[in-house]
């Protein structure tokens, strides 16, 4: 190998690409997509998300708008600022942060969220649309990985996938967007039993777990292409530092290609949102 997959290379190209295309589709509609994010509370790991994502939204060209609401908001109050958005026709991206306070709850502001205007693509509609192959929005995560992979192996007919982690936002669209894209698809979580031995058949092993260094090199086929989605912080030499899911350190001397923990996933993300907003805009311009 060993060839890095170097999230914030390809991330810079698609934001590149999605300026141009940006300009474009002002200039034909004469429209600027808009994108707002919600924040509720204080969550400091949420703050940086969302001011990273303003940022890259102004810098696309969108106009962006942040809505920073008190940790003691109420259902009621999170659901009519929802509402406004949805109504608001200078707004075609809607993003509200998660994880949200205690008291509300993720799965009715998921369901409020206009399903065209909702770029995290977390709306059942949205999801329904994703599993039966025909999804706009799409989660931005995954979405990332997709072009990652992509970018990395061309085409991925006939490979065999395995996702580590089921969750809603990450491992079950990762899933189907690998499946659409042809692969034998395995998903491991908490209760697979032989979750190594799954693993080393991976040609693709995709890990979002959220679980500190789990995946050594013992359980990664020589050769496969390593995807690290976690975001994981840890104490190291008395310093606070960021690791993925996959041992690194390890992984690296047996994988063909693999994503850095931080550098990988991440800016891709940030990228998706951004092509998820354009593609909400052009749908509701008809452009
Ligand atoms: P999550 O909702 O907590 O889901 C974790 C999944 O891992 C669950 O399906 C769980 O299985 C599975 N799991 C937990 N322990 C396991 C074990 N020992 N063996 C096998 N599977 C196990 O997490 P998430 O939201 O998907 O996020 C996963 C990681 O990705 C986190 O580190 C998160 O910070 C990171 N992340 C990064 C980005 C990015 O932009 N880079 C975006 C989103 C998330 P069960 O379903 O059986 O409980």
């Amino acid at each position: 190998m060993n060839r890095l997959i170097d999230g914030k290379k390809i991330s810079a190209a698609v934001v590149e690409q999605l300026a141009l295309d940006t300009r474009e589709f002002i200039a034909t509609s004469g429209v600027t997509p808009g994108l707002a994010v919600v924040l509720v509370g204080e969550d400091p790991a949420s703050q940086v998300y969302v001011r990273n994502k303003v940022k890259q939204a102004t810098a696309a060209g969108f106009n962006s708008t942040e809505h920073r609401l008190s940790a003691d908001t109420t259902q009621a109050d999170l659901n009519a600022l929802v509402e406004q958005l949805n109504n608001d026709a200078s707004v075609h991206g809607i993003l509200v942060q998660l994880p949200l306070p205690a008291q509300l709850s993720e799965p009715e502001i998921i369901r409020l969220i206009a399903p065209h205007k909702d770029v995290d693509g977390f709306h059942p509609l949205n999801v329904g649309a994703l599993a039966s192959g025909g999804a706009d929005l799409i989660p931005c995560t995954p979405m990332g990985c997709m072009i990652m992979l992509e970018q990395t192996l061309g085409d991925l007919s006939g490979k065999h996938a395995v996702v580590v982690g089921r969750s809603n936002i990450v491992g079950k669209p990762m899933a189907a967007l690998l499946l659409q894209a042809n692969c034998t698809v395995t998903i491991v979580h908490s209760r697979t039993q032989n979750i190594e031995t799954l693993c080393r058949e991976a040609d693709i092993l995709v890990a979002a777990v959220g679980r500190p260094e789990m995946i050594k090199g013992s359980w990664v086929k020589p050769g496969a292409t390593v995807i690290d989605v976690g975001i994981n912080a840890v104490e190291k030499e008395g310093k606070r530092r960021l690791v993925g899911d996959v041992d690194f350190s390890e992984a690296v001397d047996v994988a063909g290609a693999i994503s850095p923990v931080p550098g990988g996933v991440g800016p891709m993300t940030i990228a998706c949102l951004m092509k998820n907003t354009l593609t909400a805009a052009r749908q509701q311009m008809s452009v």
